[in-house]
């Protein structure tokens, strides 16, 4: 992940888990607490939207939703394959490696 994007996000859940988990003690009441992981895991979604490619382990550019991610991927020159019902995606680098191979 991108170290610009994620300082700020990880700082940002870490708040929140702490206002949280500050609030759940407060009110005597835990589950309050899973909010905490409510929110978090929407944030993951939200700016998680990018390919990783599946031979180097390297990220696509972010997009705001999945099919975007896909459609940035590609612009970017990644390309995607399903094979057997899961996506596969190559970056530039790896997919210049696999068109070698192939020919
Ligand atoms: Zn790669």
């Amino acid at each position: 992940m991108n170290k610009n994007i994620y300082w700020p996000w990880a700082i940002k859940n870490i708040v929140d888990i702490a206002c949280f988990t500050a609030l759940a003690v407060y009110f005597d009441r835990w589950w309050i607490a899973l909010f905490a992981a409510l929110f978090v895991s929407t944030l993951k979604t939200n700016i998680g939207n990018y390919r990783i490619c599946d031979k180097c382990g390297k990220h696509s550019p972010h997009a705001t939703t999945y099919n975007d991610a896909i459609d940035v991927a590609e612009a970017a020159g990644w390309i995607g394959e399903v094979i057997d019902g899961k996506r596969y995606d190559y970056c530039p680098d790896c997919k210049e490696e696999l068109d070698a191979v192939c020919k």
